[in-house]
Order: structure tokens, then C-alpha cells, then sequence
């Protein structure tokens, strides 16, 4: 499926461009942005693929930390490539096997610093090679924020700005090694505010905020439990109180749902938005639901599925060293003691079952086919977890990432090389969802997220 002489260019390309995407990954995981703040991070990968002959458009969509970057003839497909490059609040951490914070708002807990390089790399790779082989087409990079509240490829496809384009790859880090066709889960998400007036915790008869918040998020997980079996509820107080002798004056809870049924996954959310504001009215204070987002799951594609594969296995496994293992075994062992360290180093094809995760790409997917690869890390490093940030950052979490980036190249001028593979996997797309009814995905904090994204983080955020 990968010819054999785009899988030499490929390797040869990234091979030369391999220190400049490590650098990017160094550089993006010592400047770890919050979601909808990732000003830095999006200009560094915008400017590093203008510095490589691609157009760059900044603030695609409305949105003032995306980009649309395009490379090539144009007048053929358009295969785009995601880049993503948000971190996560409360998991920054040095790169090192022990909790140990460097004081930073957030953290690459969830690898994005190699996703938006080894994606945008795949892009300026595949670039080379199709001018070289007189590929036509176009190649586009879409700079995505704010991937971790599920949220910035729904404002983005709102806006527009995935119009036009004909196939869709992208990669992450995870436990397996290879491609996937094969569902994660959608995800609905929303915040809770409620407010009361706020007193003397000694006196009687006062409203609480907290209480009430609290009360709400024992009838929701009931609920979800006899109503919803199988969909997950999860959930923070964001804001609780301050002190036992200032009663709260406003608790903030978010709650989100998941679950492998989208209709299923959003019907518990109205549930529990009913529940939320039942329980404010019994509690006597106010309640307001400022929504956030919801995408579905991810659609499978076997054509982009099989395709990735093929590239992955062309481009070979994470090649990691001694030193790299060794870091490793001692990240394992600080967080699983008793366990020796498990790594997925083979290259499979994953079409059963199902991925625990969800992504905002998901609701793109069930509109342009969409494929994806992962790269393996040990089974005893939680994501989301400051082990994730510390293995980020570290030599150890690049052959991954670098393999993906290879992958990625080859299938992107394998697709525009013959168009007849995009034409599959579009009707491939469309078989699968004949008979659904698309609904344009809600969208909630705009406002907030393109003018103060800062007062979403602090939790003051108001809509
Ligand atoms: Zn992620």
C-alpha cells in the first residue's frame, strides 16, 4: 500500500528534520498553555511550518490560538493534519521519575507537545516528498486548541474551517502501537454554578451553595446508575468555599458524561442538567448551566485504518535506547512499585472493541474520514497523570512520536498520490452513517474562550 519509494523519501526527510522536531517538543513541553491559551505554543508550530514554505493563516476560525496552514499546487485533495498543543492544569512536573512540580500553571500530561511537532512534521515531510515525486493536491495543517476540554475542533468545525478538506490524520500517544479504526467515546460537558448569599457559618437557616452542589452530585451519580448503565459521569467542584465559618457563596460544578452511545451519553447529561437545577431549587439558591461542549466519539475508518497500518509498519516502531528504557523502568517504578514495566513495542491493527478516551476530533470524523496512530508507552504510566508530563519531557517519549510523524507522512502523499483512496474512505464514511441524523454539535464558553480564556481557568468565567 506504501510505495516503496515514498517510504524511502519519507524516511530520509525526517530523518533530517528530526532535530528540529525535537527541538519543538523540548520547546513546547518547557512552555506548557493552558487550553484556549496556547498563544506561544500555536505561534511557535505556525511560524516553524511558514518557515518551511507553508501559508499560514493565524486565529482561523474566530478563534485567536487556532491556524490553517496549506502547502502544495492545490487543485487536487486536501489531506489536513491536526495539531494539537494544550496542557493540563495542576500536572506540570520536571522530567524526572518523582512528583516534583516546576511552580508551572499546567503540564504536558497528555503529550501534545508531540502531537502538534510530530503532526506538523508528518505535514512538512509529505510536503518534500510530493514536490519532489510532482504530487499534486494540497496538504493542510489545522492548528487546534483547547483539545483537552473537548472543545476547539467543535468551534472550529462550527466556524467553518475543516470545509474543504477530504481526509483527515492525526496520531497520539497512548498504550498500543499502530492504527486504529475502532470507537472512543463522546463526551458532554457543562458547568454548574450556584450562588447564594454568603454569612456567618455560625448563624441559622442560611443558604448553601456548597450543600446544594453537593446534593446534586449524589442525585446525579444515582441516576446515572439505575438510568444510564453504561454511560460514565464525572465530575469537580471547581469552587467549593474558603472556610466552615463563611458559608460559600458560590460552588461551581463540573459535571461531564462519556460513554460509547452519543445519544445515550447526552440524554444523561439533560438528565443530570435537570437534576442540577432541581436541586438548586430545593436548596433555595440560583442556578446557572453554562454549557461547554459535546463531540461524539470517533467513527471508524478502515480505508484511512488500513492505510496507517500499512505506513506504521513501513515506517517501524519507536526505536527506543537503553537510556530511554531505563528512564522508563524508573518512571514505572515510581508509580507502580510491585509491577514490572509492560510496553507495546508490536505494530497492530486495532478494529474491535473500543478506546477508553474521548477526543474532539470525533465529531469531525462522522463529517470527513478520519485515521489515526498511536505510539505506545509503558502500561504503569497513567495519562493524564504527572508521569505523563515527566516521560513528555523526556528523550524517552520521542521515538514515539517520531514514528508516528513517519507514519503520518507516507499515508498523506500516499492519499494524494491516488485520489481513489480518498474516494473510499468518503464512501466508507458515508455507509456508516447512512440513516443518522447529524445535528450541528452545541457549543458553550465562546465568548470566554476567544476573550478571556484566563477567567475559564480561574473559574470565574460567566455566560
Ligand atoms: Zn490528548
Amino acid at each position: 500500500m506504501i510505495d516503496a519509494r515514498v517510504a524511502a523519501l519519507a524516511g530520509e526527510y525526517a530523518r533530517a528534520l528530526r532535530p528540529e522536531i525535537e527541538t519543538l517538543f523540548r520547546q513546547q513541553w518547557a512552555d506548557p498553555e493552558l487550553p484556549g491559551m496556547e498563544v506561544r505554543a500555536a505561534a511557535r508550530l505556525a511560524n516553524w511550518l511558514a518557515g518551511h514554505g507553508f501559508a499560514v493563516e493565524k486565529g482561523a476560525g474566530g478563534l485567536p490560538t487556532a491556524f490553517v496552514a496549506r502547502s502544495g499546487p492545490g487543485g487536487g485533495p486536501v489531506a489536513a493534519l491536526l495539531a494539537e498543543y494544550d496542557a493540563l492544569p495542576g500536572l506540570d512536573n520536571e522530567a524526572a521519575p518523582v512528583r516534583k512540580s516546576l511552580g508551572l500553571a499546567a503540564g504536558h500530561g497528555c503529550g501534545h507537545n508531540h502531537i502538534g511537532p510530530a503532526n506538523a512534521g508528518a505535514a512538512v515531510v509529505a510536503a518534500l516528498v510530493c514536490r519532489e515525486l510532482g504530487i499534486g493536491g494540497e496538504i493542510r495543517v489545522i492548528g487546534c486548541p483547547a483539545e483537552e476540554i473537548l472543545w476547539g475542533k467543535i468551534a472550529l468545525f462550527r466556524a467553518g474551517v475543516f470545509a474543504g478538506i477530504d481526509a483527515i490524520l492525526t496520531s497520539h500517544g497512548d498504550y498500543q502501537t499502530g492504527a486504529l479504526s475502532r470507537p472512543c467515546q463522546a463526551v458532554v460537558s457543562g458547568e454548574f454554578v450556584y450562588a447564594s448569599e454568603s454569612g456567618h457559618g455560625g448563624q441559622t437557616g442560611q443558604r448553601n451553595a456548597l450543600l446544594v452542589a453537593e446534593e446534586a452530585v449524589s442525585a446525579a451519580i444515582r441516576a446515572i446508575e439505575t438510568d444510564y448503565p453504561g454511560v460514565l459521569l464525572r465530575h469537580v467542584l471547581r469552587k467549593a468555599g474558603v472556610m466552615p465559618s463563611i458559608m460559600p457563596s458560590e460552588t461551581r460544578l463540573w459535571f461531564t458524561t462519556r460513554g460509547f452511545d452519543y445519544e445515550r451519553t447526552r440524554g444523561a447529561y439533560e438528565a443530570i442538567a435537570r437534576l442540577a437545577s432541581d436541586a438548586a431549587r430545593h436548596g433555595g439558591v440560583s442556578c446557572r448551566h453554562q454549557f461547554i461542549s459535546e463531540s461524539r466519539g470517533y467513527l471508524p475508518n478502515d480505508t484511512l485504518g488500513r492505510l496507517l497500518f500499512a505506513a506504521m509498519r513501513a515506517a517501524g516502531g519507536p526505536q527506543w535506547t537503553e537510556a530511554d528504557l531505563a528512564f522508563m523502568r524508573a518512571l514505572c517504578h515510581a508509580c507502580a512499585p510491585e509491577e514490572q514495566m509492560e510496553i507495546d513495542s508490536e505494530i497492530r491493527y486495532f478494529d474491535s472493541g473500543e478506546d477508553y478516551y474521548g477526543q474532539d476530533d470525533g465529531e469531525v470524523s462522522w463529517r470527513i474520514p478520519l485515521g489515526r496512530v498511536n505510539w505506545a508507552y509503558p502500561k504503569q504510566v497513567p495519562i493524564h497523570h504527572w508521569a505523563w508530563t515527566a516521560l513528555s519531557g523526556h528523550p524517552a517519549g520521542s521515538p514515539g512520536p517520531l514514528a508516528a510523524a513517519q507514519a503520518l507522512a507516507m499515508a498523506t502523499v500516499t492519499l494524494l498520490g491516488a485520489p481513489a483512496l480518498i474516494v473510499d474512505a468518503q464512501l466508507e464514511l458515508r455507509r456508516r452513517v447512512a440513516g443518522i441524523g447529524l445535528t450541528q454539535p452545541r457549543l458553550g464558553a465562546l465568548a470566554t474562550m476567544t476573550q478571556a480564556p484566563e477567567s475559564f481557568w480561574a473559574a470565574s468565567w460567566v455566560e
